[in-house]
Parts: C-alpha cells; structure tokens; sequence
C-alpha cells in the first residue's frame, strides 16, 4: 500500500516511559515516574468512588451532549455551556481544530519551538506548512511571532505556561497577537496548567479572551484533576468555534466514566488544594536541590522543571532509567543538554534528587 510521503515524515509521539515498561525491561521493582506531568497524588477519593459506581452504566453509550459536565463547568467557569467543547484530552480538540479550520492547500500554522509536540504531529498528519520559531530566553518569542503572521496563518498555538519550559505568555503580549492576526487566523491558548499558573501572583487570567470569535482557550482533566488516564480535555470559545468543531466531532468521544469522574474531580476542591499545595512545596525544595548542585533550572509556573546536566542529557536520563526514575528526555526537541522533570510527592522528589547526584557522581 503506498503511504503519502508527509505520512512517512511522521516521529510517531513519545510519550515519557511507561512504568510497569522500564519494571519489565530492567527487572526493577521500584521505579518514579515523573516524565509526564501527571498528578503524583493520584485522583481522589470522590473520582475513584464515582468511577466505581459508573462502572455499572457501561452497557450504554455516554451523553453525547456532555449535559452535566458541561453544566457544571460552565457554572464555575461563569461563562455559557454553548462555550464549551469537550474532547477526548486536549489533544482531540487539537485535531478538531486542524479538521474544522486548517482546511486550505496553503494554509500555515505557526508557534514558539519547543512546546507541545502535538501541534506538530497533528500539523504533519494534516500536510499543514508548520511554522516554528525559537523560543527567547526559554519563552515565546512574540514579536518574532508577529512578524511571521500572514494571511496564510490559519492557526496560532500558544502554550502558557509552555511545556517544556514552564514559561508564562502574557495577557497583553497574547492581546498584540489578536490585534495582529486576521479574523481568518485561529488563536489557541493552551492553559494545560492553568490551575498550576494561576496560583501564582504573576499570572493574570487569561479567560475572557474567549469572547474574541477567534480565540479558543483548550484546559484538561489531565493534569491538576489527575484524570490523564480517563482522556477528558475541553475547549472555552465563541459559539461559533463550538458548533464548527461539533460538526466535526465523534459523537461519544469523551466516555461516560470519563464524564462521571470529570464532574467528581471539579466538585472536590480539597484535592485539588492539596495537589497545589504538594506542588509548591516539591518546587521549592527542587529549587533548593537544583542550586546547591549547581544545575541551571528554568523557573517554571506549572508542575514540571527543565534543568541542565553538565554532561549529556541523554546519558543521564538513560543511567537515571537504571535506577528506577523516569523523567523526560529533551532529545526529541533538540534540547540536547536539558531534561524535564515532574514535581512530584515530597518522597518521590528525594528519590529523584538521591538518584541524579549518584548519576552526576556528586
Ligand atoms: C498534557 C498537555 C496537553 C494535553 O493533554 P490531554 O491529556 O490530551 O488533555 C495539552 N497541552 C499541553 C501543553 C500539555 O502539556
């Protein structure tokens, strides 16, 4: 069977090590992972009793329609339910976005580099010209960015705070790139870690820009709600962008336990205060860990840190593996000297510190 030559061009998405992966390959027992962002606390209580109770319905399709948790998250968003668009993970909806929009021979798509992967991946499948720009001092570069706006750019990613740097973009610089984009252009901030940044003072709340018609702001269960292995992500724009993405949409993409567990995650405050809590406190004391080692880190306004190793990156990631800790390696983004790792629990932390100064032989 032939395969379209920007098919073949395609690096599949690498996810960070799978646990029970590096346990089978290295016969190791114990092993941390913290190379995907996840929640080190696991989701709570409350989730875990509704998954269980869901558990029963599965003989039926789920809501189509997402009624509850729609009406949920509009409520405490403050903003209508015809503004909401759900996926199965943000990632969905970024393949949405390309289907629904992206859809003429020249049009192009354009961001900072390194950020989310997917905007790539997503962008290859869909043969789009993809426009990447280095970053400035670890976060988007906008000036450089409005400078390549044209009538060809179809979609625009920003990612704050930006994985894999933890960089914030701010209000105003997203605003000069509303003002100089077309109303052809789609602008996509991805506050993946929203709840992460806005617990900081120096965020400013980028919601309301929402209500520009061609703006869409993506969120996820995945990161603060702990729910990554459920796959629920939503989007927050005009009606306009919601019904054009419904078009396009499957029909039962997010799944009744997935729902049930979103709406159980939104409604327990307490973890979510908690997973903050633990957040802040592992970042300041891997802050601390990072300067009496003397490794460069990147202050970061979400859940992860990329910091650099004196000797190749990649050898220390792959002597970390051995001894049972998974972070993520930056290779695939041409990060040759850095690595990313996840906060985690205070304990988890330890370990990965413990571990990195056996590697680096201090
Ligand atoms: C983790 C992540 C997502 C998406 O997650 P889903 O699990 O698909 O909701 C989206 N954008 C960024 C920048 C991320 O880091």
């Amino acid at each position: 069977m032939k395969v379209a030559d920007y098919i073949l061009k395609i690096t599949p998405y690498e996810g960070g090590k799978p646990i029970e992966e590096l346990q089978r390959e290295l016969g190791l027992k114990d092993v941390i992972k913290l190379a995907s962002n996840e929640n080190p606390l696991g989701p709570s209580k409350k989730v875990i009793d509704i998954i269980c109770k869901t558990a029963e319905l599965v003989n039926l399709y789920p809501d189509g329609n997402m009624y509850y948790l729609s009406q949920k998250l509009a409520n405490n968003l403050g903003i209508g339910e015809k503004n909401l668009i759900f996926g199965n993970g943000s990632d969905e909806i970024i393949e949405l976005l390309y289907k629904a929009f992206a859809t003429n021979e020249n049009d192009e798509i354009l961001y900072c580099y390194p950020t989310f992967i997917e905007y790539r991946i997503i962008g290859m499948a869909f043969n789009k010209k993809i426009i990447e720009l280095p970053l400035k001092n670890y976060a988007y570069d906008i000036d450089n960015l409005i400078s390549h706006i044209n009538n060809n750019t179809r979609i625009i990613f920003i990612n704050t705070p930006n994985n894999p740097t933890g960089t914030l973009t701010t209000y105003d610089d997203i605003l000069r790139i509303i003002n100089k984009a077309t109303k052809d252009t789609l602008i996509v901030i991805d506050e993946a870690y929203y709840e992460y940044a806005k617990s900081s003072s120096d965020y400013k709340e980028l919601l309301d820009l929402y209500k520009n018609e061609n703006v869409i702001i993506l969120r996820t269960f995945s990161k603060v709600y702990a729910l990554a292995g459920l796959r629920v992500g939503y989007g927050i724009a005009s009606e306009f962008i919601v019904q054009t993405l419904n078009r396009v949409r499957p029909p039962f993409n997010v799944d009744i336990i997935a729902q049930a567990a979103a709406i159980a995650a939104l409604d327990d405050k307490e973890h979510l205060k908690k997973t903050i809590q633990t957040n802040e406190e592992g970042k300041k004391y891997l802050y601390e860990q990072f300067n009496k080692l003397g490794l460069f880190y990147v202050s970061t306004y979400a859940n992860f840190i990329l910091f650099s190793t004196p000797k190749d990156a990649q050898t220390i990631y792959e002597n970390l593996l051995k001894e049972g800790v998974i972070v993520r390696s930056m290779k695939p983004y041409g990060y040759n000297n850095f690595l990313r790792v996840t906060i985690g629990t205070q304990k988890e932390n330890e370990i990965f510190i413990e571990k990195l100064k056996k590697v680096l032989n201090v």
